[in-house]
């Protein structure tokens, strides 16, 4: 296995192109550094000389470094409660104190802490392409295969909403995640992947399946009465 040790984000986007099919980031390595992790058999991308790991304010709004951790995230008082709760949904502190909010996105899971609340609450990625650096509004990111650097996330400092996980414990993984902020609703359902939009009706977008989170009714079940009660 080789790691390479870019010296900025563009350097690393360019590895990533370079080595498309043999090499993936490497960021807090809680995914990487696991057996069967996406990164099993792959070369890595060390982001961890590139900074990228303040919450900053610019006027209304939050930036959050993509090399952020959940626990800089469930502990900052910058951050929306909401997606302060989010993080929270590690229940592993460890895991918590090494895992970034980049991986967690990156990843891209069906039953992520974070992309529900984040995509509800409207956040916008910022990236690094091959040809310079873009916005994607994260819902797009989520659903696509893009593999742009997420270098940091931004949402509106003041934003409110609420965050639901349903799951067999609070270890195991997710079932279901809803969250609504300000009319934006999102869902991550666990075999399904992600549906957002401006009405609860998301939640007849998905195709559900049987799997070991629960029955494909009680999923959504789940996500009809998560999006009724909103909470
Ligand atoms: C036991 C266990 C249980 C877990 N359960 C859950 C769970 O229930 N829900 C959940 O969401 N996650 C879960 N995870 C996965 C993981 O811990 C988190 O998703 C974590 O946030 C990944 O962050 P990381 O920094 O460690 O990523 P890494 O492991 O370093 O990287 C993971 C992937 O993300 C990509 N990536 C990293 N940084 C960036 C970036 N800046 N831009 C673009 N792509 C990037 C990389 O290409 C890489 O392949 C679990 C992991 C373990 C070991």
């Amino acid at each position: 296995m080789k790691i390479y040790h870019p010296q900025t984000p563009l350097e690393a986007v360019m590895l990533r192109k370079e080595n498309a099919a043999s090499a993936v980031y490497l960021a807090g390595g809680t995914d990487d550094l696991r057996l069967g992790g996406s990164a099993e058999g792959k070369d890595l991308i060390d982001l961890n000389h590139l900074g990228m790991d303040k919450l900053e304010m610019n006027g209304d709004k939050l930036i959050i470094g993509a090399r952020c951790t959940l626990q800089d995230i469930a502990e900052s008082d910058l951050v929306p409660e909401f997606i302060r709760e989010a993080a929270r949904f590690c229940t592993s502190l460890a895991r918590r104190n090494a895992a970034t909010v980049g991986g967690n996105l990156g990843l891209r899971r069906d039953d992520s802490y974070l992309a529900a609340a984040l995509t509800a609450a409207d956040a916008v990625l910022v990236c690094m392409t091959p040809h310079g650096e873009n916005e994607k509004k994260i819902g797009e990111y989520l659903q696509s295969t893009c593999k742009a650097l997420i270098m940091s996330i931004v949402i509106d400092k003041n934003r409110t909403g609420w965050v639901k996980r349903f799951g067999n414990t609070a270890a195991s993984h997710a079932a279901v995640i809803a969250a609504e902020s300000c009319g934006i609703f999102a869902l991550s359902v666990h075999g399904s992947g992600l549906a957002y939009g401006d009405s609860p009706e998301i939640t007849e977008t998905l195709t559900y399946t049987d799997d070991i989170t629960g029955s494909a009714v009680y999923k959504k079940y789940l996500a009809k009465t998560a999006f009724t009660l909103r909470r």
